[in-house]
């Protein structure tokens, strides 16, 4: 390959670690496998945290990073969306991402996120081509360009509509099941969001960490349907390789998993930032100890809001019993075939155990690709953003995850856990779930060989750029 020290990749993540990880494994792609040069241009709304730093400081001197000035949200009403806040830090971030790049040198292309429209501008401005990251589904891309027009056609709120939607070649998808910004049209959320799908036309090209043999179907209908859509690219799956956490939560879990028989343990984790409320910990708590299974519980402190620790990432959890929230005498009850972890677990190694056989999983799409990757069958439990658009194409087109049934509540109860874990890791669904994630789990390994479908996208842009 053709030395690219000089051309460079600006990359602008949204705030936060979540947007800032998957971005980072893409630049590290774009630098190892085709040597350019990446700078990361990092808006936020206030200074940078340890988390980042420290992530930061691993990376190779070919990918630079650089703080912009934080953005003031004090003034927006508490309990204003995140996609608003998003949306806030972006918009004000503009002349601040102008001046970097009329600074730079050798710059072919800017890449964004979902919420990082506004530089699309900047960059056509500066004549350089942009582009968006897409990190979930082509399922989910599709569904946003076809949204504009149920803004127009559908009059009550989305959850009200008798009928599903039905995407060419995707499963059909209830309003309840759309993603949450537009679950209330009268929130800000929806207009900021709306703000932004309409702008998805304007890059050159999106990435999207999915593969072309995982969504075939939605993947045609992405290219096909409207010639004036950008080109889309299959790019993925684009999963980290540890994050290097180093903590003894982490050699604790490992350890505990060498001494568990093969595919027998159920890994339990809703996420970087995921929680639950202390009604619904508790059912869970039961319905996993009733299973009879054995189980890798990353545990959180209740919440009443389904994302409680998203920013914080779960610091807490060290206090003297991280465990307090959960019924009386459970920790000791579970201790023969149970471990519980507060707040984090290295789940890339995790999954990649041969010990653990099943993953009841909040569907984070990261967490997604990564139980595909390594093969392990999913019972899916969403909470918020896309998730429960990744349950549905999980459990019934995919047919790779099992889902447990709620009440009107939404509460699940333990008899209904403890009933899809046991059929997860033993009953004949189990079976079937983890012969077809199996199957993926090869078509994933593919699709990023040397000669894989993902891999041959990739590099035709970037021998794109290396043209410029
Ligand atoms: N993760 C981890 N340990 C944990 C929880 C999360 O390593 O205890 C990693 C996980 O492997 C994934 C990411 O954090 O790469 C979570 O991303 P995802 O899209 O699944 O969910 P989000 O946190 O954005 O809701």
């Amino acid at each position: 390959t053709k030395n690219n020290t000089k051309q460079q990749i600006v990359i602008i993540p949204s705030p936060g670690m979540g947007h800032l990880i998957p971005l980072v494994e893409f630049a590290k792609l774009l630098h190892s496998h085709h040597h350019f040069s990446i700078t990361i241009l990092l808006p936020s709304s206030s200074p940078p945290t340890s988390a980042q730093t420290s992530f930061l400081a691993t990376l190779p001197s070919a990918i630079s990073y650089t703080f912009l000035p934080p953005i003031d949200t004090t003034m927006l009403p508490p309990n204003i969306a995140h996609e608003v806040i998003l949306h806030r830090v972006h918009s004000r971030s503009i002349p601040y991402i102008r001046s970097t790049l009329a600074s730079l040198s050798s710059v072919v292309a800017l890449v964004t996120d979902i919420f990082g429209t506004d530089y699309f501008d900047v960059a056509r401005e500066t004549g350089i081509a942009s582009y968006m990251y897409f990190t979930s589904t082509a399922f989910c891309l599709l569904f946003f360009f076809h949204f504009y027009r149920l803004h127009e056609t559908v009059s009550c709120e989305y959850r009200d509509m008798k009928d599903p939607v039905v995407l060419p070649g995707c499963v059909p998808l209830y309003g309840k099941d759309f993603v949450d910004p537009v679950q209330n049209r009268n929130d800000e959320a929806y207009e900021v969001f709306l703000y932004l799908i309409k702008r998805y036309s304007l890059p050159e090209g999106i990435f999207v960490n999915s593969f072309l043999d995982l969504e075939p179907d939605a993947f045609n209908a992405l290219k096909t349907e409207d010639p004036n859509r950008p080109e889309i690219y299959p790019v993925g799956p684009v999963i980290q390789y540890g994050l290097g956490r180093g903590a003894d939560e982490g050699l604790e879990c490992l350890s505990w998993l060498d001494r568990q028989k093969p595919g027998s343990v159920l890994f339990v984790s809703f996420g970087s930032g995921g929680t639950l409320s202390y009604e619904q910990i508790n059912e869970l708590a039961i319905g996993l100890e009733k299973s009879g299974e054995s189980f890798l519980w990353v545990v959180r402190a209740p919440s009443d809001s389904a994302f409680g620790s998203f920013f914080t990432q779960g610091q807490g959890g060290k206090e003297n019993n991280p465990f307090g929230f959960l019924p009386d005498g459970y920790v000791d009850r579970v201790k023969d075939r149970a471990l519980l972890v507060p707040s984090w677990a290295p789940q890339i190694e995790v999954l990649s155990h041969v010990s653990t056989g099943g993953f009841l999983s909040h569907c984070g799409w990261n967490s997604t690709l990564e139980s595909i990757v390594y093969g392990v069958p999913l019972i899916a439990w969403p909470l918020y953003a896309e998730q429960r658009m990744n349950a549905v194409m999980l459990n019934e087109g995919l047919k790779v995850a099992l889902r447990p049934k709620a009440f009107e509540s939404g509460l699940v109860e333990a008899d209904e856990i403890a009933r899809v874990v046991k059929d997860l890791m033993g009953g004949e669904e189990g079976i079937r779930a983890r012969e077809r994630i199996k199957e993926l789990s090869e078509l994933a390994r593919k699709t990023r060989s040397e000669h894989g479908d993902s891999t041959k996208t990739l590099s035709q842009v970037a021998q794109k750029w290396n043209q410029k």
